[in-house]
């Protein structure tokens, strides 16, 4: 029977790292700061805008929200940041996703000065993260990253089998895992005989947006499992699938009429899997954990243009 991978230790670590770094940086004149951009009122990007700069304050940093209309233009969006890539007071830029339709998002997000873009998003931090150069790299593979670093500090030839290829988690992942001389697959919805391939795993990372798609038979015993995935079950089925009847998980679904689950099917993983990370409360504080590290990367990397 596995661990309960609880994450909770190195979101405190890179916490405490950032509020140090926050220290250090105001003992020498300069005062770090977020900026988060966000267009329209999309309820969940509110309560996730709002646990940024509330984090920033707690960590003795500043950070600003520029909230705007839906109809903002491109053309007013894209002069709001080059206006922040000038602004010598901002060292991190942080544009919230989902942008409306009438918006290029791409166009966007590659206007970001690449040196303040704390997401990691731009082609230029694409770039250096394949290449191996100092960056700023996408905060929820960087934040896996350290878990699984806190897990298991020999990581050299270690087989790590990366579920899904997204620019933001999937790729980013990889490139990591190749940096830290793992022998890195992943997986895609084309990919064949997938279990047998993630079967070989000492690492999984799930990052599909499938609900319980990875269980036992994707597992090789003793693997380290981290379930990036956040997915909402509202089908009681599906519910009835993956959840226990006395489970915590399926007396909120009867409470609420919906339910987060990750990628991860998790009883069945935990029966094989050395450590698996819970979903919600596992990969998402270090997200934002990581986030936090990543302003206070860019504030450095300004002292130093
Ligand atoms: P995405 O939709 O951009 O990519 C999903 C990937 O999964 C694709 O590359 C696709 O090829 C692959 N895929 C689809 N079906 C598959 C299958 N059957 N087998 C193998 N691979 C398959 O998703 P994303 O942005 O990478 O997000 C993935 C999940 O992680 C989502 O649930 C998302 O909500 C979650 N997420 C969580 C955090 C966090 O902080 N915890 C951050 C980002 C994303």
């Amino acid at each position: 029977m596995a661990e309960i991978w609880n994450t909770q230790p190195t979101v405190d670590r890179l916490l405490s790292e950032a509020k140090s770094g926050a220290e250090r940086l105001v003992q020498a004149g300069l005062i770090p700061k977020l900026t988060v951009v966000r267009v329209g009122n999309h309820p969940a990007s509110r309560v996730y805008v709002q646990k940024k700069v509330q984090m920033c304050q707690d960590l003795g940093f500043g950070s600003d929200h520029l909230q705007f209309e839906e109809s903002i233009s491109e053309s007013e969006l894209l002069a709001t940041i080059i206006g922040l890539n000038n602004d010598k007071t901002v060292h991190g830029i942080l544009v919230q996703l989902p942008l409306p339709d009438h918006v290029n998002a791409e166009k966007i997000l590659n206007a970001i000065d690449p040196d303040k873009d704390v997401d990691g998003f731009h082609p230029v931090n694409v770039g250096r993260l394949s290449i191996g150069q100092d960056g700023l790299f996408p905060c929820t593979p960087m934040g896996v990253m350290e878990l699984i670093r806190d897990a298991e500090p020999q990581l050299s030839g270690k087989h790590a089998v990366i579920v899904g290829r997204s620019n933001i988690v999937g790729k980013p992942m990889a490139q990591l895992l190749l940096q830290a001389n793992c022998t890195v697959s992943i997986l895609h919805s084309r990919t064949q005989n997938p279990q047998q391939l993630a079967r070989q795993a000492d690492i999984v990372v799930a990052a599909v947006g499938r609900p319980g798609l990875i269980d036992a038979d994707w597992l090789k015993p003793g693997a380290l499992v981290a379930d990036v995935g956040i997915n909402e079950l509202t089908d009681a089925d599906q519910v009835a699938r993956f959840t226990a009847p006395d489970s915590k998980k399926r007396s909120a679904f009867e409470r609420n009429g919906r339910v987060l689950y990750g990628d991860v099917n998790f009883d069945s993983a935990m029966q094989v899997a050395g450590k698996v990370t819970p979903v919600p409360g596992g990969v998402g504080p270090l997200t934002i954990a990581h986030l936090m590290v990543n302003c206070i990367r860019a504030a450095e990397r300004s002292r130093h243009e």
